[in-house]
């Protein structure tokens, strides 16, 4: 059974057995397939699509892998991967990712602690510097390579960089007034943990801002099982209704959940939409570099401790 290389899982929100009916395979499932021939997918190496199959819980209503890598496999996997941030041009990236901000800024006086989830090269983190008075910065980021562009975006402001996804035990307790996890909570086996132990380092009335993939949104209907974001990546895809209880069940209440505007530099989508027809173009003319939002089926939330 190949099956027993991999991890079971019950529902990461309710935690217990629940009724859960299988919802989106690829035409490989990847539960069918040893670890070891998996890993070139997870790398991208081939056309083929094949993740862990999807259920949708019955009680909470989540879309979660049942079958999924165990904790070591995820472990060895991410470690072998190389960073890459050049899929999307970085105007469009930091469009993106001001229009999350905005969202923060409407409900924070963003001072006292801040608290990032893999925050990368810090596309996010830029407009927390510039715009924020936060008396420092916590930044949670395993990837060794992006520790200097982030020192950067810091400059002289007090900040540290954990090494751990997760090793929020340096931070202080009731020390921060926001938290951000911007496409973390996808990836994460056991995201009430998480969750839960975060909330031990807010400040009443702190805000938590979440951007993740939306399993309910037109774009997900529209392509079927082909939707980017059933991957090997993604153990569970959460939509408003998931969401929100998950939220509830690690502590929190939540303020709002909308439809984010992602952009894109229109020369990229437009060489793009050319190779799709076979017309192999080297680039395409400058009249065509500007970008534009679309709300392509991710979503922000924004929550508070309770
Ligand atoms: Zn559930």
């Amino acid at each position: 059974m190949p099956f027993e290389k991999f991890l079971s899982r019950q529902c990461p929100i309710c935690q217990k057995s629940t009724k859960v009916t299988l919802e989106i395979c690829s035409q490989t499932r990847a539960e069918t397939i040893d670890y070891e021939a998996l890993t070139p997918y997870w790398n991208g190496f081939f056309k083929e699509k094949i993740y862990f199959s999807y259920a949708r819980c019955a009680e909470c209503k989540l879309l979660f892998a049942p079958i999924f890598y165990k904790p070591d496999q995820l472990e060895a996997l991410y470690g072998q991967m190389s960073p890459n941030m050049d899929l999307v041009p970085m105007a469009a990236l930091l469009k993106t990712q001001k229009g999350y901000f905005n969202e923060l800024k409407k409900c924070s006086n963003l001072d006292k602690g801040y608290i990032e989830v893999g925050p990368d090269v810090g596309v996010f983190t830029v407009n927390c510097t510039r715009e924020g008075a936060f008396d420092k910065y916590w930044l949670c980021e395993p990837n060794k390579e992006v520790a200097s562009t982030l020192g950067r975006v810091l400059g002289d402001r007090p900040y540290q960089i954990i090494e751990n996804m997760f090793g929020f035990s340096d931070i202080p307790d009731n020390s921060s007034s926001v938290a951000v996890m911007i496409q973390v909570l996808d990836h994460l086996l056991d995201p009430v943990a998480t969750l839960a132990e975060l909330k031990k380092k807010l400040l009443p009335n702190a805000k938590l801002l979440i951007v993740t993939h939306n399993e309910q949104s037109l774009l997900r209907k529209f392509v079927g099982w082909k939707w980017p974001a059933f991957c090997l990546q993604h153990p569970q895809i959460y939509s408003p209704e998931s969401m929100r209880m998950l939220l509830e069940k690690s502590g929190y209440s939540v303020d709002s959940i909308e439809r984010t505007k992602n952009y894109f530099q229109f020369s990229f989508l437009l060489k793009h939409l050319l190779w799709a027809f076979g017309l192999k173009v080297k680039s395409v003319p400058s009249i065509f570099d500007f970008t534009i939002g679309l709300k392509l089926g991710n979503m922000i939330t924004i929550a508070t401790p309770n």
